[in-house]
């Protein structure tokens, strides 16, 4: 993480101390989270419901602060994720109480057979014979249809628990995936950059990490709406993940930055990647849905590092953002490499020894 982005970072933090004081709120996870993501601005709707809040001269109660959470951020997968482990645990207790019902029966059915068995060992009368027959015969059916319940119960069981490892398998397949732009999410990149390196580190072949930010997002925001930067940030998600192939991973990293992981590329095949990314994000006439208004078009602006064999996730990332903001600075709308940012780097030092 750069120095920058860890300032940064720490600024929204001390901001939503800030006003969970103030509030009163206390400090739990998710209203802190809250009042991150409000300090962030990310979420401009979430902004705007606080933000008249406070204009009302409110400030936000923690029962109004559990409603803007559940609303905004609380997220299907926990919910579902919970209702699953539930119903397992359910199941398991059921499945406990079917195979405990069923060993009461087997151990007084085990007594009742070697009572019997001392009773077949004396001298015993025909009527006793027959009264103890009837008896095992009994104590048999009930145990035959303890048997029975318990196999269907286990069966029972059984197909619950096949339709819960598969609601398992959708929620973690869901928490891998960003739920605005359904591309990998931040988890899903992380875990792809682990693998990336290691292959990288394995077999020598080189891989790069491209970063991929809109640009004048905030103004296109703030001029066409919220939900239409929405459309737009599944357009860009979409683009990306067309122009890439194989075991390149694309991601949504944040906001309105995404990023890519390029195994097997090097630095020349990157750059012609985002070159092309660029040009298709350019080339996407913007219509507005519900209207068919011309929204115009929006550029984007990208940072490209190569993989170091002493380099980890974040120092890979501080490169690419370093080359990104390069771009930035260079006028945007344009594909920046680390190549590109020594040259500058050896320009700047050049022209300030001359
Ligand atoms: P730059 O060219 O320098 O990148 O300018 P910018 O306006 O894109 O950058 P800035 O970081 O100032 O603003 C990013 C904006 O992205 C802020 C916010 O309005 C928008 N944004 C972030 N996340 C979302 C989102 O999930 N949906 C929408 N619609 N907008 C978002
Ligand atoms: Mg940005
Ligand atoms: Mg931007």
């Amino acid at each position: 993480m750069s120095e920058h982005e860890f300032k940064r970072a720490l600024g929204y933090a001390n901001s939503a101390f800030d006003l969970l004081k103030r509030s009163g709120i206390p400090p739990y996870p998710q209203f802190y989270e809250l009042l991150f993501t409000y300090a962030t601005g990310v979420n401009p709707t979430l902004n705007n419901r606080i933000n008249s809040i406070f204009r009302a001269g409110d400030t936000p109660s923690a029962n109004l602060a559990e409603t803007l959470y559940n609303e905004f951020l609380k997220s299907d997968v926990n919910d579902r994720m919970s209702t699953v482990s539930e119903r397992m645990h359910a199941r398991i207790e059921a499945v406990h109480e079917a195979i405990d019902g069923a060993m009461i029966t087997a151990n007084a059915y085990s007594g009742s057979l070697q009572t019997a068995s001392g009773d077949l060992a004396r001298d015993i009368s025909p009527d006793a014979m027959k009264a103890l027959a009837d008896r095992l015969l009994t104590e048999t059916r009930h145990m035959q249809d303890t048997n029975a319940s318990l196999e269907e119960k286990l069966a029972a069981s059984r197909d619950d628990i096949a339709s819960l490892q598969r609601d398992l398998d959708d929620v973690r397949r869901e928490s891998m995936l960003d739920p605005l732009t359904k591309i990998a999410n931040r988890k899903s990149f992380d875990e792809g950059m682990e693998t990336a390196i290691a292959e990288a580190n394995e077999t020598g072949a080189p891989l790069c990490l491209m970063i991929i930010d809109i640009d004048h997002f905030k103004s296109f925001n703030d001029t066409y709406g919220h939900q239409t930067g929405d459309q737009v940030l599944r357009l860009v998600a979409m683009t990306l993940k067309s122009n890439i192939k194989g075991k390149d991973l694309a991601a949504r990293y944040g906001g309105e930055e995404f990023v890519a992981i390029l195994p097997s590329t090097d630095l020349e095949g990157a750059i012609i990647v985002a070159e092309n990314i660029r040009k298709a994000i350019q080339a996407k006439e913007l219509l507005k849905r519900s209207t068919n208004e011309k929204l115009g078009r929006i550029t984007a602006s990208f940072g490209i590092a190569s993989y170091r064999s002493d380099d980890t996730t974040g120092s890979l990332i501080e490169r690419a953002d370093r080359c990104l903001y390069a771009a930035k600075r260079a006028g945007r709308n344009r594909v920046f490499s680390e190549n590109q940012l020594g040259e500058l780097q050896a320009n700047l030092t050049g022209a300030s020894a001359a």
